[in-house]
């Protein structure tokens, strides 16, 4: 090798080293999933370093070996914990549970344990959970979570919180203590109130704001948050030894330290000891000044613990209960109604807000006029709500032994409450709907499904400022947005948009127009017809025009169609506005690609027949771009990475994909490369056509 090239080598490796640094910084730091080992790290940093030392001519103040400190302090230091700091198993029922405290009693019996298992019961408080470190009495670190293993170095901020002791009145060489960090119902919404006043963003639930009050980058402002803590757990003791858990806990509340309270008469031996104490708990919970998210039943023997030891995910001497969804009741202030996209009317509950399940709820569905007239719900009742995880918070009834309000009952508006126009109950449905065609609440709850994400993907375009280009005659139909980029001066004068977020929300606005042809069918918000169904349309029909000429027994026989999506479908194409609405978007130039049958896919590209994945963003091409492109080459393109997947394309910000492709060992290629490659290829394809 000459000089020359040996120079070029080392450039490109230096290149390279830098390129693959930022990538694992970018997974530890912002993503949190480190992929190599700190040693390795460490490794591949010396060498860049290094190489640096050897050619100062290649100098670059933004390479990693002079960021990577920066961006640290800025953020918080990781901590890997000694004793990992487990999650729970999960139990849902008395039966669920009474079976595993019959497992946790076998286990330790056939471990050789000779004495009866005790248990102890506690709050689960929903917070945060962290680790504090006392060496010698003094509190020398505290961490977060992070993932269990590996969590961030939040010292500064800990030692702001009054409730927690700097030093301790009886000093041991080393205590590390697991607690939960929480904030209470109240201090929750008197934050909320500040944060209203300084314009800023709400946060959804106390445990949110704990979080995000803890993990703040400037100390102070952490002192100012009224943050609580409960220990629950002792990780590593020296100097001083216990027999069981509710000994360890004695001992920490006499040291001064804020400690789970204790609940009466433990420890428990038998199930119906436990169960009580559990159902204690839980009549208590909308009580508490602070939220629980269940409880936790503990094996109280440390020998005990020791001898069950622990899977890879929860330790098997304790178990986590949860409670049936919570049921509040509050004040119904009014009863609104709102306008789907389809013109479907549907009532909705304008509440005094209240905490449940860990939110604020201020609205909750009354799902239609026959339930609210059922259960004679009226305006000013005191009702029942009732969340269960992520579903809508729902009005379940008038509270018990509440007279109903003297209100009339609730009566559909016969005229749309936003454009007036008639409003029908067919025969046989529970829902009414608007008749109007021009209708803004429909053409709203339209644009705010068309841009969503599974649909034409049009990210910067939020309900508010829909909304707001609606109320300034920007936005009269579907269509216009592909006339916005005529309105940029009248775009710029929107508050909080600037040159930047216009020029991406143009952006967006244009790539969409190539969206793949079962987003753009899933956008058009077709009764019955979402993403699945339109894949199917788009699979088996593979062209705009041959699904709009479809006709209903074509459509009936599609899999998984029956008559009344093909109906809706068949009447959707059908109808004038609707098929002027088309043709209006074509002009415009949203010309969804057309999908390939397999027969039609070429068989002889270096892509045909390989199953592939993409993530992060490409140099030039948007991702659905080079999806198209590599489906008319032959191969299929899917979503997620499993062990079928060949081959994974990888541009900036990859993510959690990228990380599974390496776990699976499946071959990655850049983003760039594939670019590269796509385009020698087809220059080569156009040079033998020619030739
Ligand atoms: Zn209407």
């Amino acid at each position: 090798m000459n000089d020359r090239s040996a120079n070029r080598a080392a450039r490109s490796h230096l290149a390279e080293l830098r390129q693959l640094i930022e990538h694992y910084n970018h997974l530890y730091y912002d993503q949190d999933a480190p992929v190599i080992s700190d040693y390795e790290y460490d490794m591949l940093q010396r060498e860049l370093a290094e190489l640096e030392r050897q050619h100062p001519e290649w100098a670059d103040a933004q390479s990693p070996t002079h960021s990577v400190g920066g961006k640290a302090a800025r953020g918080f230091i990781k901590v890997r914990h000694q004793v990992p700091m487990q999650s729970l198993t999960d139990y849902f029922s008395e039966a669920e549970l009474c079976d595993y405290l019959q497992t946790a009693r076998k286990l330790a019996r056939d471990n050789g344990a000779s004495e009866p298992v005790q248990f102890v019961v506690e709050q689960k408080i929903d917070g945060l959970s962290v680790s504090l470190e006392y060496a010698d009495g003094v509190l020398k670190r505290a961490s977060t979570r992070g993932d269990g293993l590996i969590g961030e170095d939040v010292t500064v901020n800990i030692q702001r919180l009054e409730s927690i002791p700097q030093r301790l009145p009886q000093a041991v060489p080393y205590l590390e203590v697991r607690g939960e960090i929480y904030m209470t119902e109240a201090d929750f919404m008197a934050l909320n109130q500040q944060q209203d006043q300084a314009g800023q963003k709400h946060f959804a639930n106390p445990r949110n704001a704990a979080a995000g009050s803890l993990r703040q980058l400037d100390p102070e402002v952490t002192g100012r948050r009224r943050l609580g803590l409960f220990i629950f757990n002792i990780q590593q003791l020296q100097g001083k030894a216990f027999t069981t858990h509710h000994q360890e806990l004695d001992w920490l509340r006499e040291l001064g330290l804020p400690v789970i309270p204790a609940e009466a008469g433990i420890p428990y031996h038998s199930d119906a000891e436990v169960l009580a104490a559990i159902k204690q708990i839980g009549e208590r919970r909308g009580l508490l000044p602070y939220g629980i998210d269940g409880a936790v039943v503990k094996v109280d023997q440390l020998r005990l613990r020791d001898l069950m030891g622990e899977t890879s995910k929860a330790p098997r001497w304790a178990a986590a209960y949860k409670y049936p969804p919570e049921i509040k009741t509050t004040r119904l202030l009014k009863i609104e109604v709102q306008v789907g996209r389809t013109g479907k009317l549907t009532p909705l509950a304008v509440l005094e807000p209240v905490l449940l399940a860990g939110s604020l709820i201020s609205r909750a569905t009354l799902h239609n006029e026959d339930y609210i007239r059922e259960k004679d719900i009226r305006e000013g009742d005191l009702v029942r709500i009732v969340k269960a995880g992520d579903v809508i918070p729902a009005v379940t009834g008038i509270a018990e032994g509440q007279r109903p309000s003297l209100r009339p009952a609730f009566e559909m508006p016969r005229r749309c409450p936003a454009c007036g126009a008639p409003v029908i109950r067919e025969v046989g449905e529970a829902a009414s709907y608007c008749t109007g065609s021009d209708c803004p609440a429909q053409l709203e709850s339209r644009l705010n499904h068309f841009v969503a994400r599974d649909c034409m993907d049009i990210s910067g375009l939020g309900s508010g400022l829909i909304k707001r280009l609606m109320a300034m005659g920007l936005l009269n139909s579907i269509a216009d947005l592909y006339r916005l980029k005529l309105h940029r001066s009248a775009l710029l004068q929107q508050k909080g948009l600037k040159d930047r977020s216009v020029d991406k929300l143009l952006a967006a606005i244009e790539q969409s127009k190539t969206r793949p042809l079962a987003n753009f069918i899933a956008s058009l918000g077709i009764r019955h017809i979402g993403l699945q169904a339109a894949k199917t349309l788009a699979g088996q029909l593979h062209s705009l025009a041959r699904i709009q000429a479809a006709d209903l027994d074509q459509l009936r026989s599609l899999p998984d169609f029956g008559d009344i999506s093909a109906r809706s479908l068949h009447s959707f194409m059908k109808a004038e506005v609707n098929q002027k609405m088309l043709d209006e978007l074509t002009e415009l130039g949203v010309r969804p690609p057309e999908e390939l049958s397999p027969e039609e896919r070429a068989t002889d590209t270096p892509w045909s027949g390989k199953t592939i994945v993409l993530t992060g963003s490409f140099p030039t091409l948007s991702r659905s771009q080079a999806g198209q492109r590599l489906s008319a080459c032959g191969a299929q393109v899917t979503g997620t990475v499993s062990s079928k997947t060949d081959l994974l394309i990888y541009g900036d910000k990859a993510g959690s994909k990228f990380n599974k492709a390496l776990e699976l060992k499946i071959p990655l290629q850049t983003a760039l490369d594939f670019e590269q490659q796509m385009n020698e290829w087809v220059r080569e394809q156009e040079e033998q056509a020619e030739s």
